[in-house]
């Protein structure tokens, strides 16, 4: 089967064959229908031969979606021809964090080897994807692969940080989202789906400003030091209630401390090098400061269902699994609006 595949360090990836994988005891072996395409793998690429993580060569993709083509022994909950979603950050399935649907936070991942497909495993840029267990999969029904993949991260990291600062975002409270890409602009249309903040958008690129404001945005403002101003206009001084980073650059995080209000929240889903340093009365008095690692089990189970009632409208860039090293070649220059799945 044809794959994207991570050969060498430094190296762009390359479309080569390998064989396709045979379903164990347990396992699912997926015909991948739809892969989305996620900016921390050029994080992963950028990584220095030294302290790589991951066994090269590596198949990308850790957004999957597919139809059931065989199962192993004793898988009982899913059936061939399912259309599914894969559910990437595997845990041990039976420690507390994981025994709540909290795999994304298993401690005892690491140890145990257990790593996501496309992040250690064979991700999901191939023809086939091999999942490890039933427990990863959920079913989307009717719903098209192709718009509803980006859930599975794209989706899942802003939904399980909207949820956790839900609290915060009563009506009248004003929600900042810093970078409207892949996980932005999802981000703004769970936003407006789940609460009745206030949405502004920050972006350095008009063009994802403008989706922002197609996703719910009520407000989109360049990524700017003026911007903190306008924030502060809009909530008559108080400041934001909740900040969504989905860059977690310097600049980014400078900007989060200073939109925020008292008793706020700084949710830093970006991966972008920045720190934000917390001591009494900065950020404001009663801030919480937040990283985040993707989603839980029941996360996804409910952003299916959102997308079932037709509430999220991801906006998808369309490619064929060859193209994927030109899609990373686009999203390194800053070319896709939204998120870019392949379709194999
Ligand atoms: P993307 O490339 O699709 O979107 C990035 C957006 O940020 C673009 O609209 C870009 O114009 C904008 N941007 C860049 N620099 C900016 C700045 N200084 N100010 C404002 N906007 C800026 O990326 P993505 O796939 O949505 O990923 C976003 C980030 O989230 C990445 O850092 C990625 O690695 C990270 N991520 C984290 C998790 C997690 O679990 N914490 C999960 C997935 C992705
Ligand atoms: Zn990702
Ligand atoms: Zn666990």
């Amino acid at each position: 089967m044809r794959a994207v595949q991570y050969l060498e360090v430094g190296q762009p990836p390359r479309v080569v064959d390998v064989d396709v994988p045979e379903p164990g005891p347990g396992q699912i072996l997926l015909r991948v229908t739809a892969a989305g395409v996620c900016h921390s793998d050029l994080t992963v690429m950028s990584w220095s031969a030294d302290n790589f993580p991951y066994q090269l060569p590596l198949t990308l993709g850790h957004e999957g979606a597919g139809r059931v083509e065989a199962v192993g022994e004793d898988v009982g909950s899913v059936a061939v021809g399912d259309s599914v979603v894969v559910y990437g950050p595997w845990g041990c399935g039976t420690c507390r964090q994981c025994s709540l649907g909290r795999e994304n936070y298993c401690p005892r991942a690491t140890e145990l080897g257990i790593m996501p497909p496309g992040l250690g495993r064979p991700g999901a840029l191939a023809e086939y994807l091999l999942v490890d267990s039933e427990r990863h999969v959920v079913g989307i029904g009717d719903l098209d692969p192709v718009q509803t993949v980006p859930l599975t991260d794209a989706g899942l990291t802003p939904y399980h940080v909207v949820k956790r600062s839900l609290p915060k975002l009563y009506p009248g409270s004003v929600a900042v989202v810093i970078g409207a890409g892949g996980l932005g602009h999802v981000g703004i249309q769970l936003l407006r789906a789940v609460s009745a903040a206030t949405v502004v958008a920050l972006d350095i690129r008009e063009e994802s400003r403008e989706l922002a404001l197609r996703s719910g945005a009520h407000h989109a403002l360049p990524s700017a030091p003026a911007s903190v101003d306008t924030v502060r206009e809009l909530t008559d001084g108080a400041g934001a209630t909740a900040v969504f980073d989905f860059v977690g650059a310097q600049a980014t995080l400078d900007l989060a401390g200073q939109m925020v209000g008292m008793d706020a929240d700084i949710n830093v889903v970006g991966i972008g090098g920045g720190a934000l340093p917390v001591s009494f009365g900065s950020p404001p008095y009663g801030t919480f400061v937040g990283t985040t690692y993707w989603g839980t089990r029941s996360d996804l189970i409910e952003l299916v269902e959102l997308a079932k009632q037709g509430a999220l409208n991801v906006h998808v860039e369309r490619y064929g699994l060859e193209e994927g090293p030109q899609v990373y070649e686009r999203m390194e220059a800053g070319k896709i609006q939204g998120r870019a799945v392949l379709v194999p």
